[in-house]
């Protein structure tokens, strides 16, 4: 196993000391309640996600996922811990105040193409409809369409159904329909979990231009190993926690490419995940023996003798 050293250059963009974080998870816990069982879905989730970045967060199904995005979304409520949007604190907002919330603080795009739009209107009708129900006069809100249909890339296409645009397109109307309130933060779902992996990358790239253009923050719940490419940072969940985080840093070397570098989590109470293959490899098991050792920290199994040894 490699000795875990701490980052020394690399910081994901934004994260400077000091600049608070625009979305703050702390200690975050989310359990569902079913009659008799309780499903712990978030056990203590930490992340910390700058203005302006667009990110990742990538892990094997049941790992929590779409729980911390519905919080986000402010469609699910946690159940403790802390969580901030902004100024806004997600555990104390009330129903009426989540209502604008959803409406203009934030978009949010679903894995489901049929579940973002409205199937017997246009793309530019879709995309109408969050400006019409926040007020906005129609001949203002035709022109937003448009301009964020041409965003999306589909200015063409504007006057077709649902029906009558591939996966690829559906989804992108999705993304102009999330955005339609200009919010400042974007949600989506694995939105490309029904798209081959060229279509992918393309939903993938109109989403990177979004967040240059429109700076708006940008978080991604997916499957698609693609994505480390496309984002700043991939953070990747585990029974409910953040565990290792990805991050992409630009080499000025000549000739090197932008590499990327992995870290491990460590939450607010030194509380950092060894991976499962590491633990498996090594046979490690409840405990581990953890020594410091000039510049970095070495996690041994714990030997035959540790047992023994009197205290
Ligand atoms: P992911 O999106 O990573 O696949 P989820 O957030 O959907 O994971 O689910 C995390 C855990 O919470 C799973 O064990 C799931 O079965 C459980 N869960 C999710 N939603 C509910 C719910 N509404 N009621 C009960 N359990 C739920
Ligand atoms: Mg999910």
């Amino acid at each position: 196993m490699q000795a875990i050293r701490a980052p020394q250059s690399s910081t994901p963009a934004g994260h400077e000391a000091g600049e608070p974080p625009y979305i703050h998870c702390e200690d975050l816990f989310k359990i569902y309640k079913t009659d008799d069982l309780e499903v712990v879905a978030l056990r203590g989730l930490d992340l910390r996600v700058a203005r302006g970045e667009m990110m990742a967060i990538v892990g094997a199904s049941g790992s929590g996922k779409s729980t911390l995005l519905n919080i986000l979304a402010g469609l699910d409520q946690p159940s403790a811990g802390r969580v901030t949007v902004g100024d806004r604190d997600l555990l104390t907002t009330d129903e009426d105040d989540l209502v604008r919330y959803r409406r203009v603080e934030v978009g949010f795009v679903w894995q489901q193409t049929g579940r973002n739009l409205i199937p017997y209107l246009t793309a530019e009708q879709n995309v109408e409809v969050p400006m019409i129900l926040e007020g906005r006069p129609r001949h203002e809100a035709r022109a937003r369409a448009v301009t964020l249909l041409e965003q999306v890339g589909l200015g063409e296409k504007r006057a077709r159904k649902p029906n009558e645009m591939s996966g690829g397109e559906q989804q992108r109307v999705a993304i102009a329909v999330a955005l339609a309130n200009d919010p400042p933060l974007l949600l989506a779902d694995e939105p490309t979990g029904e798209l081959d992996s060229a279509t992918a990358d393309e939903v993938f790239g109109v989403l990177r231009a979004l967040n240059r253009d429109l700076s708006v923050t940008i978080v991604i719940v997916t499957h698609d190993r693609q994505i480390t490419q496309r984002v700043d940072r991939v953070v990747a969940m585990r029974d409910g926690r953040t565990s290792t985080e990805l991050v992409r840093h630009v080499q000025f070397t000549r000739g090197a490419e932008a590499g990327v570098d992995e870290f491990a989590v460590v939450d607010r109470s030194g509380r950092l995940q060894i991976p499962r293959d590491y633990l498996d490899q090594l046979d490690i098991g409840a405990r581990a023996r953890i020594e410091l050792a000039g510049d970095h920290v070495e996690v041994r199994p714990e030997s035959a003798q540790d047992g023994r040894r009197p205290s």
